[in-house]
Protein backbone atom coordinates (compact mmCIF):
# COMPACT_ATOMS: atom_id res chain seq x y z
CA UNK A 1 0.00 0.00 0.00
CA UNK A 2 1.48 3.15 -0.93
CA UNK A 3 2.00 6.01 1.75
CA UNK A 4 1.11 9.44 0.90
CA UNK A 5 1.52 12.67 3.12
CA UNK A 6 -0.53 15.71 2.66
CA UNK A 7 0.42 18.95 3.76
CA UNK A 8 -2.67 21.26 5.57
CA UNK A 9 -5.27 18.37 5.66
CA UNK A 10 -7.94 18.93 7.86
CA UNK A 11 -10.08 21.81 6.06
CA UNK A 12 -10.57 22.04 1.78
CA UNK A 13 -9.06 21.46 -1.13
CA UNK A 14 -6.53 19.31 1.66
CA UNK A 15 -9.68 17.41 3.03
CA UNK A 16 -10.71 16.61 0.11
CA UNK A 17 -7.66 15.07 -0.92
CA UNK A 18 -7.42 12.87 2.38
CA UNK A 19 -10.84 11.95 1.53
CA UNK A 20 -9.97 10.85 -1.99
CA UNK A 21 -6.58 9.07 -1.47
CA UNK A 22 -8.05 7.27 1.71
CA UNK A 23 -10.96 6.08 -0.52
CA UNK A 24 -8.42 4.73 -3.06
CA UNK A 25 -6.81 2.74 -0.28
CA UNK A 26 -3.78 4.96 0.52
CA UNK A 27 -2.03 4.77 3.59
CA UNK A 28 -2.97 8.46 4.63
CA UNK A 29 -1.16 10.81 6.93
CA UNK A 30 -1.93 14.66 6.60
CA UNK A 31 -0.85 17.46 8.30
CA UNK A 32 -2.92 20.37 10.50
CA UNK A 33 -2.19 23.67 12.08
CA UNK A 34 -4.94 25.51 13.78
CA UNK A 35 -7.66 22.56 13.11
CA UNK A 36 -7.09 20.07 15.43
CA UNK A 37 -11.10 19.11 16.27
CA UNK A 38 -11.53 18.91 12.14
CA UNK A 39 -8.19 17.11 11.92
CA UNK A 40 -9.13 14.35 14.52
CA UNK A 41 -12.30 13.79 13.75
CA UNK A 42 -10.99 13.39 9.94
CA UNK A 43 -8.82 11.18 10.71
CA UNK A 44 -10.82 9.20 12.68
CA UNK A 45 -13.35 8.91 9.63
CA UNK A 46 -11.03 8.32 7.30
CA UNK A 47 -8.72 5.57 9.06
CA UNK A 48 -5.64 7.90 8.76
CA UNK A 49 -3.24 9.87 10.44
CA UNK A 50 -2.93 13.34 11.58
CA UNK A 51 0.10 15.47 12.64
CA UNK A 52 0.65 19.03 14.07
CA UNK A 53 3.05 21.04 11.66
CA UNK A 54 3.38 24.24 10.90
CA UNK A 55 5.38 24.20 7.71
CA UNK A 56 7.47 27.80 8.45
CA UNK A 57 9.08 25.94 11.34
CA UNK A 58 11.99 23.89 10.28
CA UNK A 59 11.79 22.00 14.71
CA UNK A 60 8.10 21.32 13.23
CA UNK A 61 8.99 19.88 9.92
CA UNK A 62 11.79 17.66 11.68
CA UNK A 63 9.96 15.98 14.62
CA UNK A 64 7.36 15.26 11.37
CA UNK A 65 9.79 13.56 9.41
CA UNK A 66 10.92 11.44 12.56
CA UNK A 67 7.21 10.85 13.16
CA UNK A 68 5.99 9.73 9.63
CA UNK A 69 9.46 8.27 8.19
CA UNK A 70 9.33 7.62 4.27
CA UNK A 71 6.98 8.45 2.16
CA UNK A 72 5.79 7.66 -1.49
CA UNK A 73 4.10 10.75 -2.39
CA UNK A 74 4.03 13.87 -1.01
CA UNK A 75 1.43 16.98 -1.72
CA UNK A 76 2.14 20.37 -0.52
CA UNK A 77 -1.52 21.53 -0.39
CA UNK A 78 -0.34 23.78 2.70
CA UNK A 79 -1.09 27.92 2.14
CA UNK A 80 -2.02 31.33 2.47
CA UNK A 81 -3.73 34.26 0.87
CA UNK A 82 -3.53 37.55 1.26
CA UNK A 83 -5.19 40.74 0.00
CA UNK A 84 -3.52 43.98 -0.53
CA UNK A 85 -2.47 46.46 -2.51
CA UNK A 86 1.45 46.52 -3.36
CA UNK A 87 1.89 49.21 -1.19
CA UNK A 88 0.40 47.86 1.65
CA UNK A 89 2.60 44.95 1.58
CA UNK A 90 5.11 45.32 4.28
CA UNK A 91 8.27 42.94 4.80
CA UNK A 92 5.93 40.92 7.45
CA UNK A 93 3.24 40.27 4.73
CA UNK A 94 5.47 39.40 2.45
CA UNK A 95 7.29 36.74 4.53
CA UNK A 96 3.99 35.28 5.53
CA UNK A 97 2.88 34.16 2.27
CA UNK A 98 6.54 33.46 0.87
CA UNK A 99 7.64 31.57 4.04
CA UNK A 100 4.79 29.42 3.50
CA UNK A 101 3.30 28.98 0.46
CA UNK A 102 7.09 28.79 -1.36
CA UNK A 103 10.12 28.18 1.78
CA UNK A 104 7.66 25.88 3.46
CA UNK A 105 6.92 24.19 0.49
CA UNK A 106 10.82 23.84 -0.36
CA UNK A 107 11.94 22.37 3.22
CA UNK A 108 9.30 20.02 3.84
CA UNK A 109 10.15 18.61 0.07
CA UNK A 110 13.74 18.66 0.91
CA UNK A 111 13.20 16.70 3.95
CA UNK A 112 11.33 13.88 2.63
CA UNK A 113 13.06 14.00 -1.17
CA UNK A 114 15.95 11.09 0.58
CA UNK A 115 14.29 8.45 1.05
CA UNK A 116 12.33 8.80 -2.15
CA UNK A 117 15.42 8.97 -3.97
CA UNK A 118 16.86 5.66 -1.83
CA UNK A 119 13.58 3.76 -2.85
CA UNK A 120 13.76 5.00 -6.42
CA UNK A 121 10.11 6.08 -6.54
CA UNK A 122 8.34 9.31 -5.35
CA UNK A 123 5.37 11.56 -6.59
CA UNK A 124 5.50 15.21 -5.13
CA UNK A 125 2.66 17.20 -5.93
CA UNK A 126 2.62 20.96 -5.43
CA UNK A 127 -0.86 22.73 -5.32
CA UNK A 128 0.10 26.31 -6.92
CA UNK A 129 -2.77 28.74 -8.29
CA UNK A 130 -3.88 30.14 -11.52
CA UNK A 131 -2.91 33.20 -9.75
CA UNK A 132 0.93 31.73 -10.20
CA UNK A 133 0.24 32.05 -14.11
CA UNK A 134 -1.56 34.56 -14.95
CA UNK A 135 -0.61 37.13 -11.95
CA UNK A 136 -3.48 38.88 -9.79
CA UNK A 137 -3.85 42.41 -8.80
CA UNK A 138 -3.83 42.69 -4.93
CA UNK A 139 -2.13 39.70 -4.09
CA UNK A 140 1.50 40.39 -5.47
CA UNK A 141 2.92 38.30 -2.77
CA UNK A 142 0.72 35.60 -3.30
CA UNK A 143 1.34 35.31 -7.11
CA UNK A 144 4.62 35.28 -6.66
CA UNK A 145 5.06 32.46 -4.25
CA UNK A 146 2.86 30.32 -6.36
CA UNK A 147 4.59 31.40 -9.58
CA UNK A 148 7.53 30.07 -7.87
CA UNK A 149 6.46 27.12 -6.90
CA UNK A 150 6.12 26.56 -10.96
CA UNK A 151 10.00 27.35 -11.01
CA UNK A 152 10.52 24.50 -7.97
CA UNK A 153 8.53 21.88 -9.64
CA UNK A 154 9.75 22.12 -12.78
CA UNK A 155 13.71 22.17 -11.51
CA UNK A 156 12.42 19.51 -9.16
CA UNK A 157 10.98 17.68 -12.01
CA UNK A 158 14.44 17.62 -13.99
CA UNK A 159 16.72 16.97 -10.74
CA UNK A 160 14.68 13.94 -8.91
CA UNK A 161 13.23 12.37 -13.35
CA UNK A 162 16.20 9.79 -12.92
CA UNK A 163 15.61 8.75 -9.28
CA UNK A 164 12.27 8.05 -10.98
CA UNK A 165 10.51 10.92 -8.81
CA UNK A 166 8.35 12.81 -10.66
CA UNK A 167 7.27 16.38 -9.68
CA UNK A 168 4.08 18.00 -10.69
CA UNK A 169 1.68 21.14 -10.05
CA UNK A 170 -1.89 21.58 -9.94
CA UNK A 171 -2.78 25.21 -10.35
CA UNK A 172 -6.51 25.58 -8.84
CA UNK A 173 -8.94 28.06 -9.90
CA UNK A 174 -11.32 29.43 -7.85
CA UNK A 175 -12.44 26.92 -5.03
CA UNK A 176 -15.17 27.18 -2.87
CA UNK A 177 -13.21 26.47 0.41
CA UNK A 178 -12.58 29.12 3.61
CA UNK A 179 -10.09 30.62 2.04
CA UNK A 180 -12.76 32.43 -0.26
CA UNK A 181 -15.14 32.93 2.39
CA UNK A 182 -14.10 36.58 2.52
CA UNK A 183 -14.33 37.78 -0.77
CA UNK A 184 -16.51 40.23 -1.68
CA UNK A 185 -19.43 38.48 -3.59
CA UNK A 186 -19.11 41.02 -6.03
CA UNK A 187 -15.61 39.88 -7.14
CA UNK A 188 -16.37 36.27 -6.73
CA UNK A 189 -19.31 36.63 -8.86
CA UNK A 190 -17.01 38.54 -11.50
CA UNK A 191 -14.32 35.78 -11.64
CA UNK A 192 -17.40 33.06 -12.13
CA UNK A 193 -18.71 35.05 -14.80
CA UNK A 194 -15.03 34.87 -16.47
CA UNK A 195 -15.35 31.27 -16.03
CA UNK A 196 -16.01 29.09 -18.99
CA UNK A 197 -17.66 26.06 -16.99
CA UNK A 198 -19.16 29.01 -14.79
CA UNK A 199 -18.86 27.74 -11.53
CA UNK A 200 -16.84 27.38 -8.78
CA UNK A 201 -14.48 24.57 -8.79
CA UNK A 202 -14.67 21.89 -5.50
CA UNK A 203 -12.18 20.41 -3.84
CA UNK A 204 -13.15 17.19 -5.23
CA UNK A 205 -12.13 18.55 -8.81
CA UNK A 206 -8.45 18.78 -7.36
CA UNK A 207 -8.22 15.99 -5.29
CA UNK A 208 -9.56 14.03 -8.69
CA UNK A 209 -6.37 15.41 -10.74
CA UNK A 210 -4.39 14.61 -7.81
CA UNK A 211 -5.43 10.79 -7.67
CA UNK A 212 -4.56 10.45 -11.56
CA UNK A 213 -1.36 12.15 -10.80
CA UNK A 214 -0.12 9.97 -8.10
CA UNK A 215 -1.34 6.84 -10.08
CA UNK A 216 1.23 4.65 -12.07
CA UNK A 217 -0.75 5.70 -15.22
CA UNK A 218 0.83 9.19 -14.70
CA UNK A 219 4.15 7.74 -14.37
CA UNK A 220 5.44 9.84 -17.80
CA UNK A 221 4.20 13.06 -16.78
CA UNK A 222 6.51 15.23 -15.11
CA UNK A 223 7.06 18.95 -14.45
CA UNK A 224 3.93 19.73 -15.73
CA UNK A 225 1.66 22.53 -14.64
CA UNK A 226 -1.79 21.84 -14.64
CA UNK A 227 -4.88 24.32 -14.42
CA UNK A 228 -7.84 22.73 -12.93
CA UNK A 229 -9.64 26.33 -13.16
CA UNK A 230 -12.72 25.60 -15.15
CA UNK A 231 -11.16 27.31 -18.33
CA UNK A 232 -10.46 30.34 -16.68
CA UNK A 233 -6.76 30.47 -17.64
CA UNK A 234 -7.30 28.79 -21.00
P1 LIG B 1 -7.84 26.86 3.35
O1 LIG B 1 -7.57 28.22 3.91
O2 LIG B 1 -9.16 26.25 3.56
O3 LIG B 1 -6.73 25.84 3.85
C1 LIG B 1 -5.38 26.19 3.93
C2 LIG B 1 -4.63 25.04 4.57
O4 LIG B 1 -3.26 25.37 4.70
C3 LIG B 1 -5.15 24.72 5.97
O5 LIG B 1 -5.23 23.33 6.12
C4 LIG B 1 -4.07 25.30 6.88
O6 LIG B 1 -3.92 24.57 8.09
C5 LIG B 1 -2.85 25.10 6.03
N1 LIG B 1 -1.78 26.02 6.42
C6 LIG B 1 -1.72 27.36 6.25
N2 LIG B 1 -0.56 27.84 6.75
C7 LIG B 1 0.14 26.79 7.24
C8 LIG B 1 1.39 26.63 7.88
N3 LIG B 1 2.20 27.66 8.14
N4 LIG B 1 1.77 25.40 8.25
C9 LIG B 1 0.98 24.34 8.01
N5 LIG B 1 -0.22 24.41 7.42
C10 LIG B 1 -0.64 25.62 7.04
O7 LIG B 1 -7.53 27.02 1.81
P2 LIG B 1 -7.66 26.01 0.58
O8 LIG B 1 -8.01 24.66 1.01
O9 LIG B 1 -8.48 26.69 -0.43
O10 LIG B 1 -6.14 26.07 0.06
C11 LIG B 1 -5.32 24.92 -0.11
C12 LIG B 1 -4.25 25.26 -1.12
O11 LIG B 1 -4.86 25.55 -2.38
C13 LIG B 1 -3.41 26.50 -0.78
O12 LIG B 1 -2.06 26.27 -1.10
C14 LIG B 1 -4.00 27.57 -1.66
O13 LIG B 1 -3.08 28.59 -1.93
C15 LIG B 1 -4.37 26.76 -2.90
N6 LIG B 1 -5.37 27.39 -3.74
C16 LIG B 1 -6.64 27.63 -3.29
C17 LIG B 1 -7.56 28.25 -4.11
C18 LIG B 1 -8.95 28.56 -3.69
O14 LIG B 1 -9.65 29.25 -4.46
N7 LIG B 1 -9.44 28.09 -2.58
C19 LIG B 1 -7.19 28.67 -5.48
C20 LIG B 1 -5.84 28.35 -5.84
C21 LIG B 1 -4.97 27.73 -5.00
P3 LIG B 1 -4.79 24.97 9.40
O15 LIG B 1 -6.07 25.52 8.89
O16 LIG B 1 -4.91 23.71 10.19
O17 LIG B 1 -3.99 26.02 10.10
Amino acid sequence: MKSVLITGGAVGIGKGLVIHFANKGYNVMFTYRSHKEEAMELAKKTNSRAFYCDITNMKNIRSLHEEVGRVDILINNAGVSDIKMCTEIDDLAWDYVVNTNLKGTFLLTKSFVPHMISNKFGRIINIGSMWGLNGSSCEVHYAASKAGLIGLTKSLAKELGPSNITVNLIAPGVIDTDMNKNADPATLKALIDECPISRMGTPDDIAACAIFLASEEASYITGAVIPVDGGYTA
